[in-house]
This record gives C-alpha cells, sequence and structure tokens, in this order.
C-alpha cells in the first residue's frame, strides 16, 4: 500500500521562518497594546482611537482573515486525504486499533491532567474570592448579549449525550464537511474509507491513491502560500484583539485570567515537558523548538483546526513517519484539547465562586468529567468550546449567564489555550510513532527553521 507523503515534490511551506512569524506577532502586539492604552484611555476613550478602531476592523483584521480563510480552506481535504492514507497504509485493522488505542489513551490521559491542574490552581488561588459583586453585575449585563447566544448554541444540540456518538456519523458527508462542529463526521468518513480501501485489491485502488496523495500534496502548496503570508497575517489579528481588548475587563478579572494562563503555561511546559521527557524519550527543548511554528500560528489564529495543516508538517520534519501524522493529528485537533479542559475547570470553579455556589467535592469530581467529554466535543475554531462551557454550568447548578462575566477576556485565554491543544496533539503523534518502534532522530530541525 502506497503510504501518504507530503511528498517532496511538494515545496515545503516554511520559506518563511518561524522568526519573522513571531516578530509579526510581536510588533502587531506592541502596537495594538500601545495604541490602546494611549487612546483608549482608563475614563473615555479620546477621539483618535475612532481611528484606532478603523484600522483594527478595516485593515488588520481582513489581512489576518484572509491568512485564516487560507487556512481553513484547505483542512477538510487535508483531513479527508491525510486520513484516508493513514487508515489505507496501515495495511490491516490490527495496526489500526492499536495506533488508535495509544493515540485515545494518550488524549484521555492528558486531558485529565490538564483539568486536575485547572481545578488545583482555582482552589489554591480562589480568583472568585476577591471580585467586587458591583463590577461583576456591570460586567455581566454589558456581554449579556452574547452570552445568551453562548446559551442558544449549547440548547441547539452541541450537548454532550448519546446521541453526540450517534452523531459522528454523519447522515450527510457533504454537509458534515461544511460545518465546522462536524468535522468528526469527515473523519470517521475518512477512517471507514480508508479501512474499505485496504479491503480492494492493490490494483484497484492504486489510481485512487495516488489522487489522495497528489490532492494532499496540493493542500500542502496551498498552505505554503498561507505560510508566506503568515507574518503580516499574524500581526494583522494579534493587532486587531490588542486594540481592542479592554483593559478595565482585564484588571477586574485579573486573578481569572491569570490564574488560567498560569496553570495553561505549567501544563504546556511542565506537563507536557516531563510527558516528552518521559514518555516520549524526546529532549522538551529540543521539541519546543521544533514545535514553535505550530505554537505560534495555534496562538494566533485560536483554532486547532486551522493550525492543523503546519502541525501535520512539523510532525512529519520531526521525524514522525506520514501516515501516524496523518492520522493522529486530525483527530486531535478535533478531539483532544487539554488547554480547553484546563481552561473549563477554572471557569467553571472561578464562576461558582463569584455565585457563590459552593462545588462540593463531589460536584468537582463531575466537572473533571464533564470538562474531559466536553473538550472531546468542542469544535477547534476561535470560541469553540464556550457553548459546551455554558452546559457545563447549567449541570453543576451555576447560572449560565455568568459566562457573560469571563467573555470579554476570553479571547486572550482562547489563544493561550489553543497552543497546549495543539502541542499536547504533536507530542501524541511523536509518542504513538516512538511506540511504533520509529526513530526520531533528534537532530536539528531540517524543514521548519
Ligand atoms: N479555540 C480552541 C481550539 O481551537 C477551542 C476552544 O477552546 O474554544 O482548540
Amino acid at each position: 500500500m502506497s503510504e501518504a507523503k507530503p511528498s517532496e515534490a511538494a515545496p515545503a511551506h516554511d520559506t518563511t521562518g518561524p522568526t519573522k512569524i513571531l516578530l509579526g506577532l510581536v510588533i502587531g502586539a506592541v502596537l495594538g497594546l500601545g495604541l490602546n492604552l494611549m487612546f483608549a484611555g482608563p475614563g473615555e476613550p479620546s477621539p483618535a482611537y475612532q481611528n484606532v478602531l478603523w484600522v483594527a476592523d478595516r485593515i488588520a483584521n481582513p489581512i489576518g482573515q484572509v491568512f485564516l480563510r487560507i487556512l481553513f480552506m484547505v483542512v477538510v481535504p487535508l483531513v479527508f486525504c491525510s486520513i484516508t492514507l493513514g487508515v489505507a497504509s496501515l495495511g490491516n485493522l490490527d495496526k489500526l486499533g492499536r495506533i488508535g488505542f495509544r493515540t485515545i489513551s494518550w488524549f484521555i490521559l492528558t486531558t485529565g491532567l490538564a483539568v486536575a491542574l485547572g481545578l488545583l490552581m482555582v482552589n489554591l488561588i480562589q480568583p472568585g474570592k476577591g471580585i467586587d459583586p458591583a463590577q461583576a453585575t456591570k460586567i455581566r449585563a454589558q456581554f449579556q448579549k452574547a452570552a445568551s447566544e453562548k446559551m442558544a448554541q449549547a440548547e441547539q444540540g452541541t450537548g454532550f449525550s448519546v446521541d453526540t456518538f450517534v452523531n459522528i456519523i454523519p447522515r450527510n458527508v457533504v454537509r458534515a464537511a461544511a460545518d465546522d462542529r462536524e468535522t468528526l463526521g469527515v473523519i470517521f468518513f475518512a477512517i471507514l474509507f480508508g479501512i474499505a480501501a485496504t479491503m480492494l485489491p492493490t490494483e484497484r485502488i492504486k489510481t485512487f491513491i495516488d489522487v489522495l496523495q497528489t490532492v494532499y500534496d496540493l493542500c500542502v502548496v496551498i498552505l505554503g502560500f498561507a505560510m508566506k503570508l503568515a507574518p503580516l497575517g499574524v500581526a494583522g489579528l494579534i493587532f486587531a484583539v490588542t486594540a481592542k481588548l479592554g483593559f478595565d475587563v482585564l484588571v477586574a478579572l485579573l486573578w481569572y485570567v491569570l490564574t488560567a494562563l498560569a496553570g495553561l503555561v505549567v501544563h504546556q511546559f511542565l506537563v507536557l515537558g516531563l510527558l516528552c521527557w518521559f514518555l516520549v524519550r524526546y529532549s522538551p527543548l529540543q521539541f519546543f523548538v521544533r514545535a514553535r511554528t505550530a505554537m505560534i500560528t495555534a496562538f494566533s489564529t485560536s483554532s486547532s483546526n486551522a493550525t492543523l495543516p503546519t502541525s501535520i508538517r512539523t510532525a512529519v520534519d520531526m521525524g514522525v513517519p506520514p501516515h501516524i501524522a496523518g492520522f493522529v493529528l486530525p483527530l486531535g485537533a478535533t478531539m483532544n484539547m487539554n488547554g480547553t479542559a484546563l481552561f473549563e475547570g477554572v471557569s467553571v470553579l472561578f464562576l461558582a465562586q463569584v455565585a457563590g455556589v459552593e462545588l462540593s467535592l463531589g460536584s468537582q469530581v463531575v466537572v473533571v468529567v464533564l470538562a474531559i467529554l466536553t473538550a472531546i466535543g468542542a469544535a477547534g475554531v476561535p470560541g469553540g468550546s464556550l457553548p459546551l462551557l455554558a452546559l457545563v454550568l447549567v449541570q453543576v447548578g451555576v447560572p449560565p449567564d455568568m459566562l457573560g462575566l469571563i467573555l470579554g477576556v476570553d479571547r486572550i485565554i482562547d489563544m493561550t489555550r489553543t497552543v497546549p491543544n495543539v502541542t499536547s496533539d504533536l507530542l501524541c503523534s511523536l509518542y504513538v510513532a516512538r511506540r511504533e518502534g520509529v526513530p526520531l532522530p533528534d537532530g536539528t530541525p531540517t524543514g521548519t527553521a
């Protein structure tokens, strides 16, 4: 069976190095924050702030959106081709079962660790106890509309139930491909396609495999176009966020934001670093250096899906065989969300503290389980987990409109939580490769630098 390879013929997207992208990130953030500080003022914004907003809305954000849309554009063909090719090249169901089992075990282990860490941090720091109730009510009123939209989405069945499992099987695969929340349906279809391909004689499916391989390679070339735009796109996205970010809201919720960010940073570098060392037997320093383009893309796009093309490329550059990267990473982008689970744990407990709802140890265990399940169900798009967070709040007796309190600062946490979401997927692909006996070269990065 032919192997899924982002072939040699496809030029890599790495002509633009991570340094330039990082530079874009820093310049965009400094400009945005600087202009916000200068003109948005602690009191009334100065008239010039309108111009800043105009630049953010009309110039910076559109540039960022072009970058983001090109990334999103290749996700469906890439997921379909990489999974079908990956499964087909495994050649048999035993191997699929083994890789699948290791992948899912990794997802559950790391997501569980992440929520537990989140809960530990909130119980230690108690960020909800210090918030001024009058100010909390004010902020909630400000975001009431957005909160009710998220609650309505939650009621529309993005929730987690028996149906969630049934719904993994798409009734109409084209519709599943058209809906961000149904990526699992596309994955399911692609896995079945791959399995079916292993059951036909090789000569019957050879052309089909070649076509998929070519489509895959073309996606990689298109990804190269997006990455050329990355420094500018990343600068635009971050500028638009930072120029608008309300500092008042940030200060009021400072302890909550700090608790969430601290938890995410500890998980990203300490927990995942330790797992990298002990389970993957790979130098954490090497790993983080090599994963930096994927990490920056995750941070600036707030989307696991949008980062998928970059993370597949990064994993392959690190020595993960394409059929493993092509199977593990799309599944991870949809199902494995460490940062999201940690964020949910922190947010539920924080909002319970503000609302004065005591959560017993038992309820906290419920939060852990629900956070793991909803992190699996969340879509890998910006804010994809918010409707599900509303559901968890309801389950443990916290009024869901409390969500309004944290929406104003969610973007910065969303950006940060997407980084461990993606990093854990990458590490999982290395772990599976290692367990399959693949030698992982530890030398200097070959492609991404
Ligand atoms: N933005 C996250 C991701 O794409 C999902 C979320 O937590 O809202 O991974």
